[in-house]
């Protein structure tokens, strides 16, 4: 048995379906279902015998505890997170309560029920914390890509609040030896993403006629994993991933945004033409740059590759047209 924390959400939720498309080994899912949760996506999954459901907050320690006795999963995988910068941007209070309290409770309640633990269920159990490459701060074209040991500078309140969280849990295993693993990944895209993000932002958008709003002069870089490639990196590092290390996680595709809805707007043109002639990309529109907008993420990815024996399998071309396939598929 594993414990997912916000598995309603966009990775967990593919982290999931994944796993019982692969697996029969259980897990329980416990989200808090806020805004950003869908539990459309996993509705197929309510008759499965090894799929287990649980609403709450990773912020409330009785509950996580009373679960960890509950299920007696072998590890926690905690996506649970507010991850829009936008609304961190907005109002920080919710990635502070999330991001670093809820994080921080989730150890603690966590390390109890380690301590608990006997023989190889203690060797074998993970905390895997699933972080993001903003926490490494922003690059310039030339420098190097981020790696493991690279410092974390964020810059918005929500990589600010990511990053606090990695620090309590680097200290939860530096401390009490609680066996954790971090993963710093990239931008993900795919299946189930909430429409406020990017990519499922544009297609919407094209679809709808309205103005596709890019920030700045759309030059900001950032690199792109497809969502299934996430999931097969980490199940490698659930798998093989050694205790107390971090690992990046990214597609190999740095692409700057212009680009990216450049791209969005030529496949659907191809894929599904305006009705009046014309190509999507008429509908580009530049708006005032996000504040403290980072210019580029970039991960250095050798580590799990040499390492764990994991790299990407899809680059942007193949990745984005699946997308794109799978926006149209659900609209139809
Ligand atoms: P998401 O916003 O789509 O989903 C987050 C999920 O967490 C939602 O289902 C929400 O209901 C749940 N949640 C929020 N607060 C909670 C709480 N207190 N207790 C329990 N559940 C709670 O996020 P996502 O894009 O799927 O990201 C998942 C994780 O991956 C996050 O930790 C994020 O920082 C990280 N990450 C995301 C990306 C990306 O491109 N989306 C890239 C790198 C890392």
């Amino acid at each position: 048995m594993i414990l997912v924390t916000g598995g309603s959400g966009f990775i967990g939720a593919n982290f999931i379906v994944n796993w019982f498309s692969e697996n029969e080994e259980p897990l329980v899912n416990l989200d808090k279902l806020t805004y950003a949760s869908n539990q459309e996506n996993l509705k197929h999954l309510k008759k499965s015998d090894n799929y287990f459901f649980e609403k709450g907050s990773i912020e409330d320690f009785s509950l996580v505890s009373a679960l960890l006795e509950k299920y007696q999963p072998r590890a926690i995988v905690n996506f649970a997170a507010e991850s829009h910068v936008d609304r961190s941007i907005s109002d920080s209070n919710n990635f502070i309560q999330t991001n670093i309290l809820g994080t921080h409770t989730l150890l603690k309640a966590s390390l109890n029920y380690f301590e608990k633990l006997k023989g190889s269920e203690k060797d074998n159990f993970r905390f895997i914390q699933i972080s993001t490459d903003e926490v490494f701060g922003s690059l310039k074209d030339k420098d190097p890509q981020s790696s493991e040991n690279s410092p974390y500078f964020p810059n918005s309140p929500y990589s600010a609040s990511k990053a606090s969280g990695d620090h309590l849990v680097r200290a939860w295993h530096e401390t009490f030896g609680l066996p954790t693993i971090t993963t710093n990944c990239t931008n993900n895209y795919g299946p189930f993403q909430h429409e406020e993000k990017l990519i499922p932002l544009m297609i919407s958008y094209c679809l709808k006629g309205k103005k596709l709003p890019l920030y700045g002069d759309g030059s900001n870089i950032r690199d792109w994993l497809y969502v299934k490639d996430h999931y097969d990196a980490l199940c490698a590092v659930l798998n093989n991933g050694a205790k107390g290390e971090t690992y990046n996680i990214g597609g190999n595709n740095e692409i700057k945004n212009i680009e990216v809805i450049t791209q969005i707007c030529n496949l659907l043109d191809d894929l599904y033409p305006k009705k009046n002639g014309g190509s999507y990309s008429d509908q580009i529109s530049f708006v005032e740059d996000r504040l403290g907008h980072d210019y580029r993420y970039g991960l250095d990815i050798s580590k799990i590759k040499n390492e764990l024996g994991w790299s990407p399998k899809e680059n942007f071309d193949s990745g984005i047209k699946k997308t794109i396939e799978w926006y149209l598929k659900k609209i139809k």
